[in-house]
């Protein structure tokens, strides 16, 4: 009767406010997962999921990919038309680089600044630098509508790809792509650039030496 029914409501409304408080939670977590400007995911997010991946590829043998993505003189896109339409272009190459990736475990994020990273899972050089390739021709050709008018980018992209061992760290496979943007920025943007391993002493050598490691735009 009456004790019974005060006893109800109020298991009802502990279920309700445990609910809510789970759902915050769900909401707090992706929040601090995600780039607020871009909406991709963060750096965060990427170490999670790139170490879960690593332990997977190095378990089954399979190669795993990273590609490190940065705006090819991006500062003078702030400097000439303000951060605002930066921030504009920044969404739009998030947007851009989303739509090159073709497996719905691919994932790309926003790594810092103006620069993004891709993981590819259970993928070779060659898938990798096909990914790299069409992300670059996709922002080559994208109109950005900004309020200064339609503006248009490049990014440069360092591409690393292996089966993951001892050596072969996270942080060494980032660094590689990392070396690898590197050699793509010094042998004249908006391309794609590829870290072999045998080539390790060409690409530290840079930014002197010309690298035919690369790929021009067409
Ligand atoms: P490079 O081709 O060598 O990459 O030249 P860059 O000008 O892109 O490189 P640099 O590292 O000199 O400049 C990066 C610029 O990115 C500097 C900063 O103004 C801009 N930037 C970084 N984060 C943001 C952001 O959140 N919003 C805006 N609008 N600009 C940003
Ligand atoms: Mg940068
Ligand atoms: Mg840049």
């Amino acid at each position: 009767d009456t004790s019974r029914r005060m006893n109800q409501e109020l298991e009802y409304r502990v279920q309700e406010r445990t609910e809510k408080l789970e759902m915050a939670n769900a909401r707090l977590r992706e929040l601090s997962d995600t780039d607020e400007l871009t909406g991709l995911k963060n750096r965060r997010f990427l170490d999670k999921v790139a170490s879960e991946e690593w332990v997977r590829s190095r378990r089954h043998q399979h190669s795993m990919a990273f590609l490190m993505v940065d705006i090819d003189f991006f500062k003078r896109v702030n400097d000439t038309y303000g951060h605002q339409d930066g921030d504009v272009c920044l969404k739009a190459v998030a947007r851009k680089l989303t739509e090159g990736l073709r497996s719905p475990t691919d994932m790309v994020v926003r790594y810092g600044g103006e620069e993004f990273c891709v993981l590819l899972p259970v993928t070779d050089v060659i898938g990798a630098r096909t990914v790299a390739e069409r992300m670059r021709e996709l922002v080559e050709k994208m109109d950005i509508m900004a309020s200064a008018g339609t503006l248009r980018l490049t990014v440069s992209i360092g591409v690393y790809a292996a089966i993951p061992s001892a050596e072969r760290t996270i942080e060494y496979m980032i660094k590689c792509a990392d070396l690898a943007l590197y050699d793509a920025k010094h042998s004249g943007r908006n391309r794609v650039a590829v870290y072999r391993e045998k080539d390790m002493n060409k690409v530290t050598k840079l930014p002197s030496n010309n690298n035919n490691n690369t790929t021009k735009p067409s």
